[in-house]
């Protein structure tokens, strides 16, 4: 008895299920194909995240360039090199709230292993998600500088490090490494003792072929006279990571034209509460005509270089 009532309620089942199939054809074909192509849409979106939509968007399948990601996190930095040959180096990890669109960037544009990481400096918006980053990704060394704070942020990123046995470096000016054809070159934190975390930076110059990107991180004046005064012969850039999401106390009138940028990225949210970037850098590369691309404006930026020159793309 129990084996026939589970028959006719199997049956029921089916009996029902091809009434909402019929039902759904009908509104199909009755709906002269509109119900099919917002289901269509709403599959579409479904298989995609925001992140992985401004990647497909910026990103062309077959590039064979070498790539820098910003991503738009907001007030906060977060960008990736992915070299031609598919070697991968991030750069700082935005706020606590970004992981998911790191996170969903990285995947998106086919990274399941980072092999290098650098944390700038340790604050909460370079390294708020870098616990989070270690934790799912597996990572070949993490850069970083001598400064140290006693922020949660920062012990959570020390035990991510420790608990995935991830290689950490400390950094100074000179050290340089190489990864997938691309040069990278420290040019600051120099060595010696720092009062605040943000002079303590790491500046980083990556060389590929004949173009060259600076991420500032957001080292600022102090460090930028260090800079001018240990490395000038290594300025000269294509692309710019203006430091500190364009403060008027990171950009120099000398490092400008010492740096000579064609392009300018700010990491910069829209109404931040820094006024960033201020108006007074802002002036100076108009003032150079250099092309400034702000994250508050133009979402997450692609930049490419194919070792002789540079294009972009952005995504607002
Ligand atoms: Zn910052």
């Amino acid at each position: 008895m129990a084996g026939r009532r589970k028959k006719k309620t199997a049956a029921g089942a089916i009996i029902t299920i091809l009434c909402i199939a019929g039902l759904l054809l009908m509104l199909a074909l009755g709906t002269d194909g509109a119900f099919l192509d917002s289901f269509g849409d709403f599959l579409g979106s479904a298989a995609l995240s925001p992140s992985a939509a401004n990647v497909a968007k910026l990103v062309p399948g077959d590039n064979d360039d070498l790539l820098l990601y910003v991503i738009d996190t907001g007030n906060s930095d977060s960008m990736v090199l992915l070299t031609p040959d598919g070697h991968s180096l991030l750069i700082d990890a935005g706020e606590s709230d970004d992981a998911g669109r790191i996170l969903d960037t990285l995947s998106a544009l086919g990274i399941e292993s980072l092999d290098a990481v650098v944390a700038t400096h340790p604050h909460a918006d370079h390294i708020g998600s870098m616990a989070a980053v270690l934790n799912q990704i597996p990572v070949g060394t993490i850069y970083m500088t001598d400064f140290v704070t006693t922020t949660k942020t920062y012990e959570k990123m020390l035990g991510a490090i420790e608990e995935n046995n991830v290689p950490a470096v400390n950094v100074t000016d000179g050290y340089a490494f190489d990864l997938g054809g691309v040069r990278f070159t420290v040019l600051n934190p120099q060595a010696r003792e720092y009062g605040d975390a943000n002079n303590s930076s790491i500046v980083l110059l990556a060389g590929y072929g004949g173009t060259k990107f600076l991420f500032e991180g957001d080292a600022e004046e102090e460090a930028i006279a260090d800079m001018l005064a240990n490395d000038s012969g290594l300025m000269d850039v294509d692309v710019l990571k203006v430091g500190h999401h364009g403060s008027h106390n990171a950009t120099t009138q000398e490092f400008l034209n010492a740096t000579t940028p064609s392009l300018a990225i700010i990491n910069c949210g829209e109404g931040n509460d820094y006024g960033h970037p201020h108006k007074e850098t802002l002036d100076m590369l108009g003032a150079m005509d250099v092309t400034v691309l702000r994250t508050d404006q133009d979402g997450d930026i692609a930049v490419f270089s194919d070792g002789t020159a540079v294009r972009y793309a952005a995504a607002a």
